[in-house]
């Protein structure tokens, strides 16, 4: 968030201006779209004998007596009183300040949660405060702010009560539009949300479906979906290579491959020739589950690209991964006459990279890792740039390729399958087409749970299967702590398998590995020559070798969903049968017994990447910190679908029609956050 937004700045002394800004609050603005997380109702006190336990409520008592007891632990104990009965409140931390407005005698409004204690109702830390009889109730709910330390909530309700008074609530949905999506006013919304007039009915409005939140979230994802789309037509406006092929190239590629392309394949490459011969930029997702088929669609891509007489890069986020697609690429292309590059970041000679960033420079295909946006490697016609796995990368990564030789055309891909309305709020700046069928001739994968102590059984089960000729990844636990633990642990589980398996060839492979090293193990377990490939986390994505059916994984309470589903991935590549067996170690937690639950109760991707956002929400979901996409504070992606799908809709026609408006509404919302976005 950092500067400071373009609308009025805050008017508070600068120490409170200070704190705001930890809480993203810079402007007026800010503070008019900073909205109660729920409201309490001190509008009406309660008898103490009426309260009803375990509800937050309001009383007004007598203090008979406060004293500090030390048993069974120091606290400040005070005894009031009001007509109806007696009332004991506990604080266990206290200043004397506070002991003071407890005099016996006093009148005090307390506010909180009554409970049965062991002398009748009791308060454990109220809020509270010193009033007289004549002391007037207020008459509206009071709001409770998201906040941050040394900010009161009665600091926050006072400024953001003055920024209602004086601040710009000019609406931004036209009046037409407004409504045809039947929401109500955002000035009427706003007021009504921060101060709710007497009488709202509480529930309302923590349900969040009050019409005033609806229109609120619907303005949030609105700006999401403008900001989104905006920088979506400002690419259209670049020229781009039209690639048209000048010959067959890819049909001979088609009918050279030992498999016939699916119905989703033969749409997807449909949809993409029809981008690449347009004038502008394609900005195509390619989304498919974990064996769906990708690479061959993005290669069919690369054809038509280098037919037409352009390059090609084809970017992954891993060396083993780049290798593997160099492999497969050169393996089908190589022989219709095409010349395949490879590039990867760890060459150690200065020259040799210089050299290899040359012949890249000129090649039709060039196949690497993040070495490809590296400085001094320049394309000299690139028309489009393929990037595998794109979630892997961030942003400024992705831009970055884009930026080399021209304006490319743009192919990203993931495996990562991600729910419909995430899709259309995450993406809304891509063209999305999605990879929905599988190959035929897959072998599901039987998944297993087993406790680490069985673990002997799964060895055992290890052995049987490379006598029948398989081979197998064994996966060793992610230590987010420690890269130094990490490879500690794997290489253990390599030394302890060797011992367990004798007479079977055990490889290692793990991220230190320097790149020739990591190749050479991954050649020789694609080969054969492995039976039985301890890994970290490193074959998470793509790897491809159809003779492995078992992957096991080690803790694998410690892996998020979508690694799991991806890491089972790895198998069920070729005819045989393949299983998965997750190995976990107890106690296990709630999340980590409903993450073991799907993940062996589904092989969809979609429908796994469905229930994670369940479990997680959508904000780290799609590394959506670093993809620039902005957050949604309000809105919830699940619940509030259908404000997303108006949106969308909604948008394309504010920057068409009313662009001055969305120019205000982004303005509003995201404030200076938009620039990230701008890039
Ligand atoms: P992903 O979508 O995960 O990147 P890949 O492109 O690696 O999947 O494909 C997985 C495997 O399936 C590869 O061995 C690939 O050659 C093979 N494959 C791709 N398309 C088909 C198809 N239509 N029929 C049979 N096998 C296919
Ligand atoms: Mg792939």
């Amino acid at each position: 968030m950092g500067n400071p937004g373009t609308s009025a700045p805050i008017r508070a002394p600068e120490a409170l201006r200070k704190k705001l800004a930890k809480i993203g609050l810079h402007s007026e603005a800010d503070l008019l779209v900073h909205l109660p997380l729920r409201y309490e109702d001190e509008t009406r006190l309660t008898p103490v004998a009426r309260a009803p336990w375990g509800e937050a409520v309001q009383v007004e008592v007598v203090v008979s007596s406060c004293e500090v007891q030390f048993r069974p632990r120091r606290q400040m104990v005070v005894r009031a009183l009001d007509d109806s009965g007696e009332l004991t409140m506990r604080f266990f931390s206290f200043y004397p300040s506070q002991q003071a407005v407890f005099a016996t005698g006093a009148r005090v409004r307390a506010f909180g949660e009554v409970r049965s204690g062991f002398f009748g109702a009791e308060m454990v830390h109220p809020r509270f405060r010193k009033v007289d009889a004549e002391t007037p109730l207020p008459t509206e709910m009071t709001p409770v702010y998201p906040s941050t330390a040394g900010v009161a909530n009665s600091a926050l309700q006072k400024l953001i009560g003055k920024a209602l008074a004086v601040g710009d609530l000019a609406e931004t949905l036209p009046d037409e539009l407004r409504q045809r999506l039947k929401l109500p006013g955002l000035a009427r919304s706003l007021r009504f949300l921060h101060q709710p007039p007497p009488g709202t009915d509480l529930d309302t409005l923590h349900a969040r479906n009050h019409p005033a939140w609806r229109r609120v979230k619907f303005d949030e994802v609105l700006a999401q979906q403008l900001s989104l789309r905006r920088a979506y037509l400002a690419r259209r406006e670049q020229g781009a290579p039209v690639l048209v092929a000048q010959d067959d190239l890819g049909a001979r590629l088609l009918d050279q491959l030992p498999f016939g392309l699916t119905g989703a394949q033969l749409r997807a490459m449909a949809e993409i020739a029809d981008d690449l011969a347009q004038p502008y930029p394609m900005q195509r997702l390619l989304q498919g589950d974990v064996g769906a088929g990708k690479t061959i669609v993005a290669a069919l891509a690369a054809c038509q690209a280098i037919s037409a007489g352009w390059q090609a890069a084809f970017m992954a986020p891993t060396e083993i991964l780049a290798e593997q697609h160099y492999l497969k690429l050169k393996d089908w292309l190589a022989p219709l006459g095409v010349e395949v590059a490879w590039l990867s970041g760890s060459l150690k000679s200065k020259a040799k990279r210089e050299q290899l960033a040359a012949t890249a420079a000129g090649a039709q295909l060039v196949v690497g890792t993040h070495a490809l946006i590296q400085d001094g490697v320049d394309f000299a016609r690139l028309g489009l740039a393929i990037v595998d796995e794109q979630h892997r990368f961030g942003v400024a990564q992705r831009l970055a390729l884009r930026k080399k030789g021209g304006n490319p055309h743009q192919l990203m891909m993931s495996a990562t399958p991600i729910p419909r309305t995430l899709a259309m709020s995450y993406y809304a700046d891509l063209d999305v087409t999605v990879l929905d069928e599988l190959p035929p001739g897959r072998t599901p994968i039987k998944t297993r749970l087993v406790a680490d102590s069985r673990r002997d059984d799964v060895v055992g089960f290890v052995r049987k299967l490379v006598e029948e000729g398989r081979q197998a990844y064994w996966v060793c636990p992610l230590i987010e702590e420690s890269e130094a633990l990490q490879l500690q642990t794997a290489q253990d589980t390599y030394e302890t398998l060797l011992a367990d398996l004798p007479g079977l060839t055990v490889g290692l492979v793990h991220g230190r590995l320097k790149a020739d090293e990591k190749q050479a193990v991954m050649a020789a377990f694609a080969a054969g020559e492995i039976d039985v490939l301890v890994a970290t986390t490193v074959i998470e994505v793509g790897v491809d070798v159809p003779n492995a059916s078992l992957m096991v994984i080690e803790h694998a309470e410690r892996f998020g969903l979508s690694q799991l589903h991806q890491l089972r991935g790895r198998v069920g590549r070729g005819q045989y049968e393949s299983s998965c067996v997750l190995i976990y170690a107890g106690p296990l937690g709630e999340i980590a017994r409903q993450r073991l639950k799907i993940i062996f109760e589904n092989t969809d991707g979609f429908e796994i990447a469905r229930q994670d956002l369940q479990i997680r929400g959508p904000g780290e979901f799609v590394g959506a910190r670093q993809s620039g996409v902005p957050l949604l504070r309000y809105a919830d992606l699940e619940l509030d679908a259908d404000l997303v799908e108006m949106a969308r809709t909604v948008a394309e026609e504010m920057l068409t029609r009313h662009p001055q408006l969305a120019e205000r509404h982004l303005e509003r919302w995201l404030g200076s956050r938009e620039e990230l976005l701008k890039a």
